[in-house]
């Protein structure tokens, strides 16, 4: 652990939110198990602390991409089912096995590496199958279905899960939602019996039809916008505040930042913000006079980013605030009740989910209030 001053910005995370957006998840697919995908540091926000909030509020089947993602939940929580969506790695099914991690096994050679292990020490280890149903990403190709159920019929084996992912959930018109809905159902047919799995946030919203055994929520849980076009119904999670080093005076027509990017077309005064793209605030938040660029709070009044973003510092014209000035050492809300992470990420040019996973880098420190304990229903 590097050792911490406590100065500088403040990244506060509600667990208390986080529990309320899993449970309300959870009442949206009454029926089908709800489970928790904390991927990347539980999209940046902490998978320890996340994994263990999310188990307070109920959820008992955890969703990673990673093994070493899979050992940190295990550390934090003994007694719940953990998936590694990346499959099994190479060389890596004693540790798997050892961990009690399940292999979201995507392709052949996944399967009969995991096959052999279950075979050498006789024991059915559990797996999930993950098919391909219409991204051309990791999966079994719809082709593999017979060869992969004739394989394990031979040996008595049975997934714990058959899963799919979607590509266009977060529109939920798009025709490739009940394409792949009817693909995923004749890869069923041929796994009877054995719990299905294919909605993420944005398709556990668009309808029951999408929610078989068990969905798969990950960005919806932290705040973030899962459907696009429609009002986003999650509590935000994450409140990011950071420093304002200095306040200067500028005149019309100077230039501000690097390749003097941004003129001035009044005198100005502007923020100095310690927060730049070292810290995942991303260079494409910088502004022109002819493009608009990111904003932060300051007493607040939503501000806008000017120029160009720097490494560590960032540019915020603050004139519209008038005699009100902040003070060196005040906050900046880059994230929270006023900025939320979908406004960040539209000005970025990118989805929340970045904006969100981008928190990793961030120079900040770290605060957790409330936890998963929820009231009873
Ligand atoms: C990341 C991921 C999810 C969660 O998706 P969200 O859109 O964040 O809800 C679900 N399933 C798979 C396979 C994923 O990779």
């Amino acid at each position: 652990m590097a050792l911490t001053s406590g100065l500088g910005g403040q990244l506060s995370i509600d667990l208390g939110a986080l529990a309320r957006n899993w449970r309300a998840l959870d009442k949206v697919s009454a029926g089908a198990l709800t489970g928790a995908v904390v991927k990347a540091d539980a999209y940046g926000v902490g998978i320890t602390m996340a994994a263990k909030a999310l188990h307070a509020a109920g959820a008992r089947f955890f969703f990673v991409a990673t093994p070493d993602e899979g050992l940190a939940v295990r550390a934090a929580l003994s007694d719940v089912h953990i998936f590694v969506l990346d499959g099994l790695y190479p060389g890596a099914a004693n540790l798997y096995i050892r961990q009690n991690l399940m292999p979201a096994i995507s392709s052949m050679a996944m399967l009969e590496e995991w096959l052999a292990k279950c075979i050498e020490r006789n024991e059915a280890y559990p797996s999930a199958f993950h098919f391909d149903t219409g991204m051309n990403r990791l999966g079994f190709r719809l082709g593999e279905v017979n060869a992969v159920r004739e394989r394990i019929e031979g040996l008595g084996y049975a997934p714990q899960m058959v899963m799919s992912h979607l590509a266009c959930a977060d529109q939920p018109n798009h025709e490739k939602n009940r394409t792949q809905l009817a693909l995923f159902g004749s890869v069923l047919a041929k796994f009877p019996g054995i719990p299905a799995s294919l909605a993420n946030s944005a398709g556990l919203m668009t309808g029951r039809d999408y929610h078989f055994q068990m969905v798969r929520p990950g960005i919806a849980l932290y705040g973030g916008r899962a459907v696009n076009g429609r009002k986003n119904p999650m509590a935000p999670v994450v409140t990011l505040h950071v420093p304002i080093l200095q306040v200067v005076e500028a005149r019309t027509g100077e230039s501000v930042g690097y390749g003097a990017a941004y003129s001035l077309s009044r005198n100005s005064r502007l923020a100095i913000i310690g927060h730049g793209y070292a810290d995942g605030f991303m260079r494409s938040l910088s502004s022109t006079n002819m493009r608009p660029g990111g904003k932060v709070a300051i007493r607040g009044k939503v501000c806008p980013v000017i120029g160009r973003i720097s490494m560590d510092l960032s540019i915020v014209d603050i004139t519209e605030l008038g005699a009100d000035i902040p003070n060196p050492g005040e906050g900046a809300e880059v994230l929270g009740a006023t900025i939320g992470v979908d406004d960040q990420a539209d000005a970025a040019g990118t989805i929340g989910y970045e904006i969100l996973t981008s928190l990793r880098l961030a120079r900040v420190n770290r605060n957790y209030v409330g936890d998963g304990n929820l009231p009873p229903e």
